[in-house]
């Protein structure tokens, strides 16, 4: 894949860049390795330092950073700078914490001394995708620069410049010189570094088949991954439930970020009692989503990435509908310039469907109807997926019930799936393993040394 920036707003290239050779790679390797041999030895006084500066220099240059973010992948702009402020919270998060989280933990043995120390291993591979190219990025490179480790970003290939930027203000910042370096490389050059043994562990989001293959040489290679891959989540509505506020937050849920999201409501499975009032609602609520420029002020949604994904979208509800299921509204291409997708409603998707198992990467959400909490729960566990999942619910033995039978790496009651630097991130079965964010997050990356001193 060309490494370009490419408006999805028209389809208009915008700029391109030369790959880096495998000997500009070779040099940034032995960088990253030098520099990581500074870092180690800096105190988290002097990390934290850097990184705060890290999150004031976000924080200042949203605006300009939210417009390259829109302009490469087609985020809204508030979108777009708002994520850039998240991603100033994450790196200030590990700036306060890291120290802590990384803190010797004294075991009581028969040794006169025994701890656990925290320790970092040197340079990270990231394998990073596009649709929140900032954030996913320092949720990744803010812990592991604090912990003392180094970073390597192969970014997607369509989000070069927010790459570039990033790595600039690591640079800016005050980290060693090749503590954080952009690699601009397609995904068939990943494999090389992840077994050059100067990269000591990797962590990919993005695809199911881009993660098994990292996993795999990583696995040959005895190298630590993390993998955050693609999620269905689901979103119960109970009778009890709060109908206008579910479905205000469900369709936030399903359409944020033009409907790509790894952690978006996707299957909304809905109780028969409530079943008509949040359908309709819901109908209603996806009619006054304003599709357009994403650089506009009061544009809910743009365009899907590019044409590819666009199509897919649109192969999946085909293929749905094929099998029997109805389209309630939307769910297809708009035409004309860019690549524009019609936010939509799915009813009656059979279990035979190919759609039925399948993450729907737009803002299409599949609705399903159910009579018991029992049905909702074993209905949201057939999937091959377990990210996150949304549970609404006034009734405490039901919050309980989703919360202990619900196969995922979350469960939010009475709210939608999201992140938050605080708390550990992550999935189960086909939507991977590990977790970012929190103690989780820069423990991921360490070794934990047993110490003992008789
Ligand atoms: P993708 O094609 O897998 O791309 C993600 C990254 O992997 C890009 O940098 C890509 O590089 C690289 N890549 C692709 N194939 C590779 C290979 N064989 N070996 C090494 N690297 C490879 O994913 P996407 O379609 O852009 O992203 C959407 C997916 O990501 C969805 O499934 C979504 O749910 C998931 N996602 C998950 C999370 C999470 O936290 N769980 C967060 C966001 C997104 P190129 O661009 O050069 O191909």
């Amino acid at each position: 894949m060309a490494i370009q920036t490419q408006n999805p707003v028209n389809g208009k290239v915008l700029k391109t860049f030369d790959a880096h050779t495998d000997a500009q790679v070779d040099a940034m390797l032995d960088k990253s390795i030098t520099a990581y041999n500074e870092l180690r030895t800096w105190s988290f006084e002097a990390r934290a330092k850097c990184m705060r500066k890290a999150a004031q220099i976000l924080r200042d240059e949203a605006e300009i950073l939210g417009e390259i973010v829109t302009t490469e992948m087609g985020k809204t702009l508030k979108a777009a700078i708002a994520e850039v402020k998240k991603s100033a919270l994450g790196a200030e998060y590990y700036a306060d914490t890291a120290q802590g989280h990384m803190a010797n933990e004294i075991v009581e043995t028969s040794a006169s001394k025994s701890y656990r120390a925290y320790q970092p291993l040197g340079p990270v591979l990231a394998v990073m995708p596009w649709n929140y190219p900032i954030w996913q990025v320092v949720r990744f490179a803010a812990p592991a620069l604090m912990a003392g480790n180094t970073g390597l970003l192969k970014h997607a290939s369509n989000v070069p410049q927010s790459a570039l930027y990033i790595e600039d203000i690591f640079k800016r910042a005050g980290f060693p010189d090749g503590a954080f370096q952009t690699l601009l490389i397609g995904g068939a050059k990943v494999e090389r570094i992840l077994r050059d043994d100067r990269v000591r562990a990797a962590t990919l989001t993005g695809s199911e088949p881009a993660g098994a293959s990292v996993a795999s040489i990583c696995g040959e290679e005895i190298k630590p991954t993390i993998l955050e891959l693609g999620g269905s989540d689901a979103f119960i509505v109970m009778p009890s439930a709060d109908i206008d506020e579910a479905v205000r937050v469900g369709t936030i849920a399903r359409t944020q970020n033009n409907g790509q999201s790894c952690i978006a409501a996707k299957r909304f499975i809905v109780h028969a009692d409530v079943y008509d009032a949040f359908r309709d609602k819901l109908k209603a609520s996806f009619k006054a989503l304003k599709i357009g420029d994403p650089m506009q002020d009061g544009t809910d949604i743009g365009p899907i990435v590019n044409s590819d994904s666009r199509d897919e979208i649109e192969e999946q509800v085909q293929s749905a509908v094929k099998d029997g299921a109805t389209v309630l509204m939307g769910a297809h291409v708009i035409e004309g310039a860019g690549y524009y997708f019609k936010p939509g409603i799915l009813e009656n998707i059979s279990k035979s469907s190919n759609t039925y198992h399948e993450e729907i990467f737009g803002p299409v959400a599949a609705l399903y109807k159910v009579s018991s909490l029992s049905d909702a729960i074993e209905l949201a566990n057939d999937s091959p997926f377990g990210l996150g999942s949304s549970i609404w619910t006034q009734v405490e033995a039901e919050q309980e019930q989703g919360i202990r039978d619900i196969e995922a790496g979350a469960t939010f009651v009475n709210a939608m799936t999201s992140s938050d630097p605080k708390l550990p991130f992550g999935g189960i079965k086909r939507s991977g393993y590990g977790r970012e964010l929190a103690a989780e997050g820069i423990r991921a990356f360490c070794n934990v040394k047993t110490v003992s001193i008789d």
